[in-house]
């Protein structure tokens, strides 16, 4: 089986040119980055590199100026928190990724300094994965480091290409990330549970036919659970539903049973008239909306049983909130389901991975972003990886690792 090399593989990096992708591109608003968790995740690399005296040329994109130069999408900005949280090390920012002016500020590299370069996706090479430009770049490494988990389900020129001309490893932050997925599918210990919601299931229907054929249990909440109750004949009401999807639903329900899954659906609802916070609302049975009823959260009967078979699993998988979690009370499902993961985590019990855009909002509302074994910032990659689709990024780093085993 391939092993990806990782950092401990490379030998002396003294004095060695090492590029590493990186992602920061990381939220703004006005000007300011507004949370710099992309950056802090990919200090260990740094440091790591750093402390071994290698010259870090460091690509990242930020943003979509597809192709085209904008002050508003520049790392500058990224360049002055990473002198901020690198205290004691050269943190040099160059306004492009490839040229003279970044031959220049290569060259005269320090050991241990670090170089941010501009924006990768100024250029349209990057994103149509063009090998000429990924060659453009790897004039400027003896050595490629992919740290960029969150970006490897694109085949992008930085991810895919530039492994292609450089000896290849993995980054640190991507290298944990890589170990926690891997216990869900390569290396599980059943049974597994899978926790899935959000608003529509039209999104998700690549995600529900892989996890039940390889999950012990599927339990599917939010906005997406009403399909699946319209298709089971369940009056939904005014909650938001895809009736057309009614089929697709029953084919997921009907390959859960033959692959032994247990699929869960809610089998009572917080209800309410109006969508708006605090609105007025009742906890119902599946089979008691009213026509003007929306179902806005998973009832106590379901967070109980659903409890049940988190406390029944070994490992967890968490993508989407179970209810519409932004708008009090209807975030109670959602915070209670966080709690007894984090529970059963920290009592050393459950392994839990969650990851997505919603679900890291979800559990910052619910205050355990560090409760979980672990929590994925990547959302499309995450996704991609829980659909059970190879991320060329990673492909990437295993051939060029099959490549220097058979040289
Ligand atoms: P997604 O982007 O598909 O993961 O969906 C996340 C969104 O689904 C969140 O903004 C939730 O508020 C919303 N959501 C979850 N449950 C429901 C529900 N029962 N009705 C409407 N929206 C919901």
């Amino acid at each position: 089986m391939t092993v990806i090399q990782t950092l401990s593989d490379i030998g002396d990096v003294t004095g060695k040119k090492v590029i590493v992708r990186v992602d920061m591109n990381v939220p703004m608003r006005e000007g300011i980055i507004t949370d710099d968790t992309r950056i802090t995740r990919v200090l260990p690399t740094i440091h790591h590199l750093h402390t071994h005296g290698a010259k870090l040329v460091l690509l990242s994109h930020i943003g979509r100026p597809k192709g085209e130069r904008r002050d508003d999408m520049s790392l500058a900005i990224v360049a002055e928190r990473l002198r901020d949280l690198l205290t004691g090390i050269s943190v040099q920012f160059v306004d492009d990724c490839i040229g003279d002016v970044v031959q220049q500020a290569v060259d005269a590299l320090g050991h241990g300094d670090v170089l941010l370069c501009e924006n990768l996706r100024f250029h349209a090479g990057e994103e149509a994965g063009d090998a000429a430009f990924a060659k453009q770049l790897a004039v400027y490494g003896d050595i490629y480091v992919n740290d960029a988990f969150s970006c490897s389900h694109r085949a992008h020129a930085s991810i895919t290409g530039l492994p292609a001309y450089l000896p290849a490893y993995v980054g640190e932050a991507m290298r944990a990330e890589l170990e926690a997925l891997d216990g869900v599918f390569a290396h599980p210990i059943p049974p597994v549970a899978a926790l899935v919601g959000g608003a529509k299931v039209s999104t998700k229907m690549a995600l529900l036919e892989h996890l039940v054929e390889h999950m012990a249990y599927v339990m599917i909440g939010g906005g997406m659970a009403n399909s699946f109750l319209h298709a089971q004949g369940h009056a939904v009401g005014a909650s938001l539903c895809e009736p057309d999807l009614a089929p697709l639903a029953r084919s997921i329900m009907d390959k859960a049973k033959a692959s032994g899954c247990t699929l869960l659906l809610p089998q009572d609802v917080v209800v309410a008239k109006k969508f708006a916070a605090h609105a007025p609302s009742r906890i119902v049975s599946v089979d008691a909306i009213a026509d003007d009823e929306m179902a806005l959260d998973i009832g106590p009967a379901t967070i109980d049983a659903w409890s049940q078979a988190i406390k029944a699993s070994n490992i967890v998988v968490w993508n989407g909130p179970v209810g519409a979690f932004e708008t009090p009370p209807f975030d109670v499902g959602t915070v209670s389901l966080a709690r007894i993961i984090a529970a059963q985590t920290q009592a050393g019990q459950l392994v839990s991975v969650a990851g997505g855009g919603d679900t890291v909002s979800a559990l910052s509302h619910a205050g355990l972003t560090e409760a979980m074994s672990y929590l994925s910032t990547a959302g499309g990659a995450f996704l991609e990886w829980l659909e059970g689709k190879p991320l060329p990024g990673v492909a990437a780093l295993k051939a060029a690792a099959d490549t220097r085993l058979a040289g």
